[in-house]
């Protein structure tokens, strides 16, 4: 897996909708790329703080940009 890809994966993870059977393959990229798991770590970190913040869904306008920064990094 390239970093391109484990980036493209990521957006999918975290909003939920990787396909199970590409959690490990993203996983091990994770563990080998500290770039990515850095990246990945803080999206991650980001949309749960924001998450605990407002005690309800994302709104569909953040998603937007939190997709278009992974689409970008
Ligand atoms: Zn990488």
């Amino acid at each position: 897996m390239t970093c391109e890809d484990a980036h493209l994966h990521m957006h999918d993870y975290i909003s939920g909708e990787l396909a199970r059977e590409h959690h490990k393959p993203l996983m091990d990229h994770l563990d080998s790329c500290p770039n990515c798991k850095k990246f990945f770590l803080q999206t991650q970190q980001m949309l749960t703080s924001v998450r605990n913040a407002m005690r309800q869904e994302v709104p569909s306008d953040l998603q937007d940009a939190v997709h278009s920064i992974l689409a970008n990094a």
